[in-house]
């Protein structure tokens, strides 16, 4: 027989399998081959034969060639426990290849995330009768490139003798009989002479050859036979039973259990109430509602698919007629999250998913929801929080055009007067409408969307309360206090009356703040604070107007640039900042350059995968990547009539600003106007250390407390698993920023603040304290901040901050600064 040639079957890096950190390929227990790190995301045949197994995760495919070489292709290492997601085989077992014919294609970006690994070891299984004559390692391959030369081996055939033997066994292995295990079985079964079989209903398998038993697809619970026969059979069944009943490390009661959500919580929890994280402040009493969907019925089959494909298309209809009438009347920030899920809505791919499965039989319901399923689930092993909640969004659609299928409205997303709203999470669409008193959360993150999105509305909003909220009642009474990062539920009727008290006092309270809310703010001592507010939308430059603030400290522009197939023009975005501009009356703006990447995609840049997006190509580094956007967005500013001034984020080196300001002064010469003025966010533990070099070059700077304390405690700010450590009254975030105020002040630079500590209560005498001089708060809570810092006296302020700086937790400086405002009352 002439050498057989194997060829790549994925593009990347070929290396010795001895790199493979797995055993059962690094010690060639599968048998002997090649590892590649791929480069690539679609596997190929490497020869030309027929498909012998395909695992039912699709992780795994083995190639059989004509001369009976078996070529296993394993995309990465324990890829088996993603039970498909991100896998799509593009053939099914027994179909016949030809070298180079696709065979499943991964989603590489969400696959590395969850894997172990994804070095992709591609293994002669029955190397017993072949031999590697010459293999390529330590080498960029192409797909169809030689990777390995194969000769066959001579058999020598051993007739079998001796008493057969047999027993039954349950498969208690979670992921069933796949690769790895079937690799040890068969290894364990070499060292005995006998020939041990697996029987499995109508199909057989021998244990030697691991493709054979991967082939018969055994499945967690499966009763499976175990036959052994030959001189030692007794002993060779005695080692294969054992092994199988051993559950090989991965039996169902071992397998690690879900993560728990609750958060560990940061100050005592009183009797009766449950903890959880800010995201928004306030106090809310009412009876509770859960947000919870209702499952629908989805039926799998139908007879006649031209029938499901007109169905699914008047659904369509029927549902996007009713998000347009939506966007049309409600909010902008409303709008654009409609206007993206109309997008969706006539997403080719989806709707070709959808129409495949109606064409092979499926319902128009199973179409639809596999197609979007799919897709979501891709999304959401992307890692990313943003692409996590365009998940959501996906889901939600679903449900929708299910309930339109079905012939059923909308679900109402409309709950009695002051109700507290309960679910497991929110998305920024179910946001919209929902006039609620307070929500509380199992899961979210404090500064995630949909929190900015409630306090920007001011409803007061508690994340990461954990699995403890799933056993409050529908109709409970709640008290949410969110200022304490409390739930009461069912209080006492003694309990309930003293809330019910500070409730109407706040009420009071804040009627008050609105009467004086365009009155000038300074601290009780004469000193000068600027009330600014953070604007995301015109909706929200019209609020924060009618609030009373002196200007916006913070223009976050990327709504303008998300959920949408291209950036917005010059022009569009001049036309934005100049309508914001005219409903702050003329009063400063303080345009952030575009923070993209990171938590915040847009789908129109193409960005290289990152490991850690949030580490990576995120906010100016975006800018500076990709100049003709930033040219044109500084063009934008400048070409306003107003007091716009110019914001870079994510600084870490003081490069950036100086490229910055070379954009601004061109783009200021070339359209003959003045440079605006140029700041730069303090987000990074690195530009709050470099505070006093900046302030040489920055005309202010203004510290984003949200990512300062997301990269300083080194905590994703999206993430509920480590939500109760996000704190901005952390002291180490504390003494950069007092690190900053010193830095600025030696060049009489302004400091801001435009992250949540600006409109976080204890968070205001801490930071004027510490030397801030302009707060940059969200719209709904200006009036209120003004109305606190008019009580407050600058040399207490500097004493409590003092004091702070000296505390070694986040709740011990936050009781701090509570107690402080109570004494203020
Ligand atoms: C911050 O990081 O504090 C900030 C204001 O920016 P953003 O929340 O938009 O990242
Ligand atoms: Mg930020």
């Amino acid at each position: 027989m002439a050498d057989l040639i194997i060829t790549a079957p994925v593009k990347g890096w070929a290396a010795s399998l001895d790199e493979v950190p797995d055993p059962v390929f690094g010690d060639r227990m599968m048998g002997d081959g090649v590892a590649i790190h791929p480069i690539g995301s679609t596997v190929h045949a490497p020869c030309d034969g027929v498909v012998a197994t395909l695992h039912a995760a699709r992780h795994a495919v083995t190639v059989r060639s004509a001369e009976g070489a078996e070529i296993l292709i394993h995309v990465g290492l324990e890829t088996v426990a993603l039970g498909g997601d991100g896998f799509r085989a593009l053939v099914a077992e027994g179909d016949t290849v030809s070298r180079g014919d696709p065979l499943i294609e991964f989603d590489m970006d969400g696959v590395a995330q969850l894997a172990a690994a994804l070095v992709t070891p591609v293994v002669v299984v029955n190397s017993e009768a072949f031999r590697i004559e010459r293999r390529t390692t330590d080498k960029l391959v192409g797909v169809g490139e030689a990777l390995m030369t194969l000769s066959p081996i001579e058999m020598v055939t051993v007739s079998l003798s001796g008493q057969k033997v047999m027993t039954n066994v349950v498969v208690p292995l979670v992921h069933g009989i796949h690769a790895r295990p079937a690799a040890r079985i068969g290894e364990a079964a070499r060292a005995f002479e006998a020939d041990v079989e697996i029987v499995h209903g109508e199909r057989r398998a021998n244990v030697r050859s691991a493709v054979a038993l991967m082939g018969l697809g055994l499945k967690l619970g499966d009763e499976i036979s175990i036959e052994a026969q030959g001189p030692d059979a007794h002993a060779a069944l005695d080692a294969v039973v054992a092994l199988i009943e051993s559950g090989m490390g991965e039996a169902a009661s071992l397998a690690a259990p879900a993560p728990a959500r609750t958060p560990v919580a940061a100050v005592e929890i009183p009797a009766g109430a449950i903890g959880g994280i800010t995201a928004s402040p306030g106090l809310a009493i009412g009876a509770a509602a859960w947000l919870r969907a209702e499952a629908l019925d989805i039926p799998n089959d139908a007879e006649d698919p031209a029938v499901e494909a007109a169905s699914l298309g008047a659904a369509l209809d029927k549902v996007r007629a009713g998000l347009a009438a939506s966007a049309a009347q409600g909010s902008e920030a409303q709008r654009h999250i409609l206007e993206a899920h109309l997008a969706f809505l006539d997403d080719e791919d989806l709707l070709n998913t959808a129409h495949a499965h109606i064409a092979n039989g499926r319902s128009a319901a199973h179409g639809w929801h596999t197609a979007l399923s799919e897709q979501a689930g891709l999304l959401r092993r992307s890692g990313d929080a943003r692409f996590a909640e365009r998940a959501g969004d996906l889901d939600d659609l679903d449900r929708q055009v299910q309930l339109a299928l079905a012939g059923r409205d909308p679900e109402a997303r409309s709950f009695a007067p002051g109700t507290v709203l309960l679910a497991d999470d929110l998305l920024p669409s179910q946001m919209i409408g929902l006039d609620v008193a307070g929500i509380a959360l199992i899961g979210g993150g404090p500064t995630a969307h949909v929190a900015i999105l409630a306090a920007a509305r001011g409803i007061p909003m508690l994340v990461a309360v954990g699995t403890k909220l799933e056993g409050v009642a529908e109709g409970a009474t709640l008290v949410l206090d969110a200022d304490a990062a409390l739930l009461h539920v069912d209080p006492a009727t003694e309990a309930l009356a003293q809330h019910r008290q500070r409730f109407a006092k706040q009420t009071e309270r804040r009627a008050a703040a609105l009467a004086a809310a365009h009155d000038a703010c300074r601290t009780a001592d004469g000193t000068r604070i600027e009330l600014f507010a953070n604007l995301g939308s015109l909706d929200d430059a019209v609020l924060a107007a009618a609030n009373g603030a002196e200007g916006s400290g913070l223009l976050r522009t990327e709504f303008l640039f998300m959920d949408r197939a291209a950036p917005p023009s010059e022009d569009e975005q001049r036309a934005a900042y100049q309508a914001m501009s005219d409903a702050l009356g003329g009063k400063p703006i303080i345009v952030r350059l575009l923070d993209i990447g990171g938590d915040k995609p847009a789908p129109w840049l193409p960005m290289a995968a990152e490991k850690n997006p949030m580490l990576g190509q995120r906010g100016i580094r975006v800018g500076l990547a990709h100049p003709e956007l930033l040219e044109s967005q500084v063009r934008a500013i400048l070409r306003v009539q107003g007091d716009c001034r110019i914001m870079v984020p994510m600084v870490a080196s003081l490069s950036e600003l100086r490229a910055v300001r070379a954009v601004v002064d061109r783009a200021a010469a070339d359209l003959g106007v003045r440079p605006a003025p140029l700041g730069v966010m303090i987000e990074t533990p690195a530009a709050a250390m470099i505070a006093d070099l900046i302030a040489v070059e920055a005309d202010f700077l203004s510290i984003g407390t949200n990512d300062l304390t997301q990269y300083t405690l080194a905590m994703d700010r999206e993430n509920s698993a480590v939500a109760s450590g996000v704190d901005a009254c952390h002291p180490a975030v504390l003494r950069l920023i007092a690190m900053t105020c010193e830095g600025a002040g030696g060049r009489k630079r302004i400091v801001g603040v435009c992250g949540g500590l600006a409109a976080d209560p204890p968070g205001i005498p801490l930071l004027i304290g510490l030397g801030v001089t302009e707060l940059s708060a969200t719209p709904a809570y200006v009036p209120e901040a003004k109305a606190l810092v008019r009580q407050l006296d600058l040399t207490a302020c500097r004493a409590l901050a003092a004091k702070a700086l000296g505390l070694d937790s986040a709740a011990e400086i936050r009781a701090l600064a509570r107690k402080f405002i109570e004494e203020l009352n």
